[in-house]
């Protein structure tokens, strides 16, 4: 361990925008730290069975509330999380498998839990994919909660963080999360988190800066450490000196002003100083989400991504469900333009409740439109409640991962089938997600099929750089504001000069990258809410 006031400067991963300091609150695994591993005799197993017994029980009952009290405080799709753990700790096999170990090799039920839950863990994580990871850290946190319950401990160690503490962790798990309350930590910094793992979630929905990524962060630091994070740029730095507190103060004051600043003008539209109005919409994934957009003077909804709806759940929403979930989420936003995207599953995204084909590569894979055009029942679905949507929204339909034009027309087919089976009077446009090379180099093609194009810039950077947008170690190609992308926007916009154009990737929330994009061609931009005043106000500063 490091000296208690070395100062230390890491870079990491930022997994959630913000800035924050405070003292360190070191939060450390109780797989490592408990007593409950030990050996028994033969006269011990029945009692060691029965504590497994009720500590299984009593996992299943807090879960229960778990997911209640996640779905009324927080959001109906994190607490799908729980309810996953719930499924999984109800399995009988999984139980029987702790109980013979206890049986067979004679050791407590802590021990037992501890080695059935890590093998799963070790399994799953093995598959090296960020569906293997995340099940991977369900099976350490559920782990985690038995051995506490056999241990006799009630609470958690974060429901009592002091206040204004930075969090330092190995990592997060969702059970964690779900303790932290909203303004409880300045910030938090993990040794491991993926930008798409349920931690990042969780501290973006709470609004918690946070850095990961950061080896060897629990053997640098102590509890009497007091520490600095910039999580917009991944910095952290342990026991700053005087100059480096003061450095980050100024920085803290000018961000904060400039937000204070955009908000201001937030409700006013986005003009640049030729003249030209540029639409800023929102990304959003629930009802706080399009709230908070709204307040923060949206023009409308950009993204809303259907999968969130699929993938928390063991079966598929029915028809009536989709609808209601839709309607929930896009309420605060009636009577602007709102973009929906078609599910987008596959690759890291798997659906759940469907045994999906083993593909050695994924991502160049049956997803997206690929995956919809093979399921027409599920895209049919979509459309018909998309349709009925339609009567209270203005709705705009987005479909994923186009690469051909033939994929656009068949889905445009089966949106014309549907609406020739409906009642309808307000038919929704349809556009293609420009997220592959081959479609920005046929855009004038697939537009002969589509109203509008919209930028997957996260995707299309993928594919134009050959770089796993989930891999940190080809991070130095994965670049979204490369010439490369600009060029392909203004191939498209070439191609297709009256075509409406549209980015709602991350590209589009780079406030120093927005002068570009207007020059390039296109005239709107969805962003996260947080980002809306920010954005608006690069906009006024371009020149053309
Ligand atoms: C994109 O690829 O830029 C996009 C908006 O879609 P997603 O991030 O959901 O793949
Ligand atoms: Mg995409």
């Amino acid at each position: 361990m490091s000296n208690n006031d070395t100062t230390i400067i890491f870079n990491g991963q930022p997994l959630s925008p913000g800035m924050g300091e405070g003292k360190v609150f070191v939060y450390r695994d109780i797989m490592k730290r408990f007593d409950e591993f030990y050996d028994i005799d033969e006269t011990k197993v029945e009692q060691e069975v029965s504590a497994l017994d009720r500590a299984f029980t009593r996992i299943s009952n807090d879960l229960e509330q778990l997911q209640k009290r996640v779905k009324n405080e927080i959001n109906s799709d994190l607490a799908g999380i729980f309810h996953a753990h719930q499924m999984m700790i109800q399995d009988p096999s999984l139980k029987k498998e702790v109980e013979n170990k206890i049986r067979e090799e004679l050791v407590s039920a802590g021990s037992a839990v501890k080695s059935v839950f890590r093998h799963w863990e070790r399994r799953f994580s093995s598959m090296n994919t960020e569906v293997g990871k995340q099940k991977g850290d369900d099976m350490i946190d559920l782990a985690r909660r038995l051995i506490l319950a056999l241990a006799g401990v009630h609470g958690h160690a974060l429901e009592d963080i002091p206040r204004g503490s930075v969090l330092v962790a190995n990592r997060l798990l969702p059970s964690d999360t779900v303790f932290l309350e909203r303004n409880a930590a300045a910030a938090a910094i993990l040794e491991f988190g993926g930008k798409g793992s349920h931690a990042a979630l969780f501290a973006r929905e709470i609004g918690l800066p946070c850095v990961a990524g950061i080896k060897e962060l629990m053997s640098n630091i102590s509890e009497k450490s007091s520490v600095i994070v910039d999580a917009n740029q991944g910095e952290v730095i342990i026991n700053p000196t005087p100059e480096q507190e003061k450095a980050f103060r100024v920085k803290q004051d000018h961000n904060t002003s400039i937000t204070a600043q955009a908000r201001k003008y937030a409700h006013e539209s986005a003009i640049t100083k030729g003249g030209q109005q540029i639409t800023v919409l929102a990304n959003v994934g629930d009802k706080e989400d399009t709230q908070l957009a709204i307040e923060n003077g949206a023009d409308g909804i950009g993204l809303y991504r259907l999968e969130q709806i699929y993938l928390s759940r063991q079966t598929p929403p029915t028809k009536v469900e989709l609808i209601q979930e839709i309607t929930d989420t896009l309420k605060p936003a009636k009577g602007l333009p709102v973009y929906i995207r078609l599910l987008d599953v596959g690759a890291d995204k798997p659906l759940p409740f469907l045994d999906m084909p083993r593909e050695s590569n994924p991502s160049l894979g049956q997803r997206g439109v690929r995956f919809l055009l093979e399921h027409p029942d599920l895209l049919q679905m979509q459309l018909n409640a998309l349709l009925e949507i339609s009567s209270i929204h203005d709705v705009h339909i987005l479909v994923p991962m186009i690469t051909l034009p033939s994929d656009m027309l068949a889905v445009r087919k089966f949106l014309e089938e549907a609406v020739s089976n409906a009642n309808v009077t307000n038919i929704p446009k349809l556009g293609a997600m420009i997220e592959t090379p081959a479609a920005a180099l046929t855009s004038k093609c697939i537009m002969e099929h589509s109203d509008f194009l919209s930028f997957g810039t996260n995707d299309l950077t993928q594919y134009l750089f050959s770089a796993d947008r989930e891999n940190p170690e080809v991070d130095d190609y994965f670049d979204d504001t490369n010439t490369a992308i600009f060029r392909l926007i203004s191939m498209v916009h070439a191609d297709t000069p009256d075509a409406s154009l549209s980015v709602c990737g991350e590209l589009a929330g780079r406030s120093e990258e927005v002068s570009k994009l207007v020059k390039s061609g296109i005239t709107s931009l969805s962003v996260v809410p947080p980002s809306i005043p920010i954005i608006k106000e690069a906009i006024r500063k371009v020149k053309i």
